[in-house]
């Protein structure tokens, strides 16, 4: 089940236990309980920490499951994995050994502070797929929570084992949670996000500590591979850097198989994401998440500090600014397209495909993202129609030429997405007109992914800083906006095309174009100084 390389980095990762640890699984004779097995036991000879208790038949739990507890304590454990957590979720299976265990997460402590502060009983039920990137974030969140505070319960879930379960829940999208038995949240969540909404204080405990930060050099907004490029640069000089970013990773984190990283024949986007945080966190740099900015305030004169207004309240201030808040999926503006979000309407093929097996599904967009999407999608999905607004598709040959040897796959092109039709609780079907008879025809189906491109981070700038006819900022070859001391970088830029390397190429150049200002601007010290 895992192979050797897999194994032997497990020993090391298991090396860290620090109590021992007791693995319960619940099972019986299905095929998937027999894979849980042979799992556990692999898991259970990499440490003497881990025992591996006799199995229970327990109705009253999910089956296959277990549970990871300390050992002599397996009859309150906290951490229930239902389904057998390999793909995305392996790395979620190890990091609760080792927090179970005691081991500490690598989590700022006031948050950990704030988790063991939590004063309910809370019993959370995620919901995940095994080809989820976002699912992760997510489950490890819950599992940190339930790991450290004994009042809290989690159980982990894979939806694909319990597909009984999630239809009558009717969990269209992944990741789900919920709580005490009823909804709590959907898609992708950190820690902070769900201590948020658990506690209405911790949001503003935050904008506490941002509001004590000194002003820095360099501030870098956003967490893609713009941002994580200009900090790297910026830190390198030896400026005090900060990098602000809603989540660490970008687009990235929604990113399946990456083949044209220079140097890197394949990654995935989780794994790339993982790797540039710990490429930043190398050096010092301020790394600040989950944060939004919402307003830039230029400086009033050369030397001085601009400001950033953050959406907690709290400001950050800086001599100069590196913009990198990159780009987001594109909606349809059509009726029935927020009502059914997460209900049938889906952005992420990788993450939501999994639920609509044996379904008939659309995919809006006929260009590589939607071409893509449709491929894989025709892999799991009974029937798959693809919808381009255009009269051709826009994807590669290649791809073009895949989409039409599949057999369950129907083309539309010329089609203009009307309206999401659906139940109330579910989408039941898609309206398109034909663009050429401008008849409308109704596609019945029961998910719809949207793959139609992406709009810059940028609206939050607009009057301050000189925006293009779509929204991107625009640069010069250095990097520089019209607003001195204001750099940009990356997809949320007039750069003309929006790719990895591209951005991680720009984030260099804005923050050596920063560093270039930063020693031919007087400091606001020595402008107080002339002024005084
Ligand atoms: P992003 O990655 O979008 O990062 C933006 C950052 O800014 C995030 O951290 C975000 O949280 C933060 N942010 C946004 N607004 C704010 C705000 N107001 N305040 C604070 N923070 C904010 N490229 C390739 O080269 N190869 C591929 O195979 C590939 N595949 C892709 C597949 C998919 C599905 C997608 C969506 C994109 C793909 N791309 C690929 C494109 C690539 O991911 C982008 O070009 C790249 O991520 C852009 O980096 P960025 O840093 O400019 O922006």
């Amino acid at each position: 089940m895992l192979d050797t390389d897999l194994l032997t980095q497990l020993r090391g990762y298991m090396e860290r236990l620090v109590h021992p640890i007791a693995l319960q699984p619940n099972i019986d004779a299905s095929a998937s309980s027999t894979e849980l097995m042979a799992l556990l036991q692999q898991l259970a000879q990499c440490s003497e920490k881990i025992e591996l208790l006799a199995p229970t038949q327990n109705s009253q739990f999910r089956v296959p499951s277990f549970t990871i507890a300390r050992q002599g304590a397996a009859q309150d454990a906290n951490v229930r994995f239902a389904g057998i957590p390999l793909g995305h979720e392996f790395t979620s299976l190890v990091l609760a050994l080792l927090h179970v265990s005691g081991y500490a997460p690598k989590v700022d402590e006031a948050l950990l502070q704030s988790v063991r502060e939590l004063d309910d009983e809370l019993v959370f039920e995620s919901y995940f797929s095994l080809s989820c990137q976002n699912c992760p974030d997510v489950v490890q969140a819950l599992n940190i929570i339930a790991a450290l505070n004994p009042k809290v319960r989690h159980t982990a879930i894979d939806g694909a084992l319990f597909q009984d379960e999630i239809a009558q829940r009717q969990v269209m999208s992944v990741p789900s949670i919920f709580l005490n038995g009823k909804p709590f949240a959907q898609g992708r969540m950190e820690l902070p996000e769900i201590l948020a909404k658990l506690d209405q204080n911790v949001p503003a405990r935050a904008a506490i500590a941002i509001r004590e930060k000194a002003p820095f050099e360099v501030l870098v907004i956003g967490g893609g591979p713009a941002g994580a490029a200009a900090a790297i640069y910026a830190a390198r000089k030896g400026i005090r850097t900060g990098l602000i970013a809603e989540r660490f990773g970008g687009q990235l984190l929604d990113t399946m198989g990456i083949e044209n990283f220079i140097a890197t024949s394949h990654t995935e986007g989780p794994e790339l994401v993982r790797q540039l945080e710990q490429h930043v966190r190398d050096y010092p740099v301020d790394i600040i998440t989950q944060q939004r900015v919402q307003k830039l305030i230029p400086a009033s004169m050369p030397g001085e500090l601009i400001e950033l207004q953050l959406h907690s309240g709290a400001s950050l201030h800086a001599r100069t600014v590196i913009v990198a808040t990159g780009a987001r999926w594109r909606t349809m503006n059509v009726p029935g397209e927020d009502a059914y979000r997460n209900r049938g309407v889906a952005f992420c093929p990788h993450c939501d495909g999994p639920l609509f097996k044996g379904k008939r599904v659309a995919v809006i967009g006929g260009g590589n993202s939607g071409v893509e999407a449709a491929i894989d999608l025709a892999g799991l999905a009974s029937q798959v129609t693809l919808l381009e607004f255009d009269a051709q598709l826009r994807a590669d040959a290649v791809l073009q030429k895949k989409l039409r040897s599949l057999a369950n796959v129907v083309i539309h092109t010329n089609a203009s997405t009307q309206r999401v039709e659906g139940d109330g609780e579910k989408v039941q079907a898609l309206v398109y007109q034909d663009r050429g008879s401008k008849l409308e025809h109704s596609v019945a189906l029961e998910g719809v992914f949207v793959q139609i491109g992406l709009l810059p981070n940028s609206e939050w700038l607009q009057g301050t800083v000189a925006l293009s006819g779509r929204g991107e900022i625009v640069i010069d070859e250095r990097g520089q906006t019209n607003v001195p001391g204001v750099f940009a970088a990356g997809d949320v830029t007039t750069v003309p095309f929006k790719q990895i390397v591209i951005a991680t190429g720009a984030g260099s150049t804005a923050a050596l174009s920063a560093f270039d200002y930063l020693i031919r601007s007087p400091s606001a010290e020595a402008v107080k100084a002339k002024a005084a």
